[in-house]
């Protein structure tokens, strides 16, 4: 993309209505317009982010065998009194009525529709264990939305729901799902810790929230500080082990580590006192293990293996995509603005033209642009007439992991240069050398 035909509005001033500095830079970086209180518009680059966010998780959700599929955002009443939530999930739920005054929301999750869609296809255990997931926009009337993206209204999540024949398979569908979470966080350059939580109005006895530890968040967590040595990396794992994927569970979930819901002095204080954390969290993404709490209130029953009708054993498993921007910002930035990780950058690297209009610097630009793509990279190239110092302060603030500037002085001993946004190192070297160094950087990343 050429900045000069690019959509970024960049602010240069600082939004006085965003308090922490995620919402402050998604907005100064043209990420996001808010509309209402709670409700944005993703502008490109943050729609950018947005997607390659989505592409990690349906990824990781396929690897585990998970299938995709996608429900409405609305949702009839009826589906929700059987459950007997329409009156319990209270005023978060956006209420509405259709032109025949029926009632319909906009759904805030989805267990029921899908204990729907089962009930209504799925009759016998030979069709189990299932899987589907959806990533969707979700409606919750917060009372108090804030910090941008990270509590909205309107927010998209990646919701999960696991049909097994009994809590053994259904179990196993838990641990997996929370191998995929490990994996998927740490694509996005994230530590999220596997934490014991409450199971809130989705219920069960069985959840863990994966927490981003940063100040600004809302949870209080307390935690082993060994777990924070932990690293899935690039491990291999068969999913329908049950025994590999019990193992990843124990591995990540066996030290302390609680939100403040489950939190249990006696247990920490038990912790050596050199390795007790209490610190602040990002929720982003919880699982849970429900049995048949939807299956019984709604009628989904299998045929098992003996010829009896039994409900259903279920758990969801939910990831919040649009919070998780203003976690990686949280987790990843300097006063200078964004750093994106390598796994979820907008664009892999920019091209800064110190010389706009001089034929050589042009001339190199172009082709650096035209090498970059040619190696299925999605480079930005600024290629705007204004001052090094904007550019620099643009690409700084948008963040982009790697940069590469190019003027007349270093064409002349035929180098340009190549900057790391997160270490501000820079070295020099021939153009095609950094469309190498970049392709291979890459090559460990997509
Ligand atoms: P919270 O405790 O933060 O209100 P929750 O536990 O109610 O969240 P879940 O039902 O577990 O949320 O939803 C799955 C994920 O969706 C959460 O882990 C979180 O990352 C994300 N999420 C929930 N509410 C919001 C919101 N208002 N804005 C953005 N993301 C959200
Ligand atoms: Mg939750």
């Amino acid at each position: 993309m050429r900045l000069s035909r690019y959509f970024l509005p960049v602010l240069k001033e600082t939004p006085s209505e965003a308090s922490i500095v995620s919402h402050r830079l998604m907005l100064r970086a043209g990420m996001i317009k808010q509309e209402q209180a709670g409700i944005y518009s993703w502008l490109p680059l943050g729609f950018k982010v947005l997607q390659r966010l989505q592409q990690i998780v349906h990824e990781e959700q396929q690897r585990a065998g998970h299938i995709p599929l996608l429900m409405p955002t609305l949702q009839p009443a009826e589906l929700w009194k059987e459950s007997g939530r329409y009156d319990a999930y209270g005023a978060e739920m956006l209420r509405i009525k259709d032109r025949h005054d029926r009632d319909m929301l906009y759904g805030p999750t989805n267990e029921e529709m899908i204990t729907d869609i089962f009930r209504q296809n799925i009759a016998s255990y030979r069709d189990l264990p299932l899987t589907l997931y959806h990533i969707q926009w979700k409606f919750r009337d917060e009372i108090r939305p804030r910090f941008g993206v990270m509590r909205g209204r309107e927010f998209l999540m990646k919701d999960g729901y696991n049909f097994d024949i009994d809590m053994d398979a259904a179990l196993h569908a838990y641990n997996r799902h929370l191998v995929t979470y490990l994996r998927t966080y740490e694509r996005m350059g994230l530590q999220a810790i596997p934490m014991r939580a409450d199971g809130g109005p989705i219920g069960g006895d069985y959840t863990h929230e994966f927490l981003v530890l940063a100040d600004t968040g809302e949870s209080e967590v307390f935690y082993d500080s060994e777990i924070t040595d932990l690293k899935f990396g690039d491990r291999e794992i068969d999913f329908d082990s049950v025994d590999e994927c019990r193992a990843v569970l124990e591995e990540f979930t066996s030290r302390y580590a609680r939100t403040d819901e489950t939190h249990d002095e006696a247990l920490f204080n038990e912790i050596p006192e050199e390795r007790r954390r209490t610190a602040r969290g990002i929720e982003v993404g919880q699982i849970f293990y429900f049995g048949t709490k939807y299956s019984e209130a709604m009628g989904a029953t299998v045929q098992n293996a003996a010829g009896e009708n039994v409900p259903v054993h279920m758990g969801s498993h939910g990831i919040g995509v649009s919070r998780l921007l203003g976690a990686i910002i949280e987790a990843s930035h300097d006063d200078k603005g964004i750093i994106w990780p390598e796994g979820v950058t907008p664009f892999h690297a920019g091209i800064v033209n110190l010389r706009q209009g001089d034929a050589e610097a042009d001339a190199a630009c172009e082709g650096l642009y035209k090498a970059l793509r040619a190696k299925g990279l999605d480079p930005l190239y600024d290629d705007r007439d204004e001052r090094a110092g904007a550019k620099f302060a643009t690409m700084d603030l948008i963040g982009l992991p790697w940069r590469i500037t190019v003027g007349p002085r270093g064409l002349k001993n035929g180098v340009v240069e190549l900057t790391s946004r997160k270490t501000g190192e820079s070295t020099e070297m021939a153009p095609e050398a950094a469309v190498e160094e970049i392709a291979k950087i890459y090559a460990g990343v997509l």
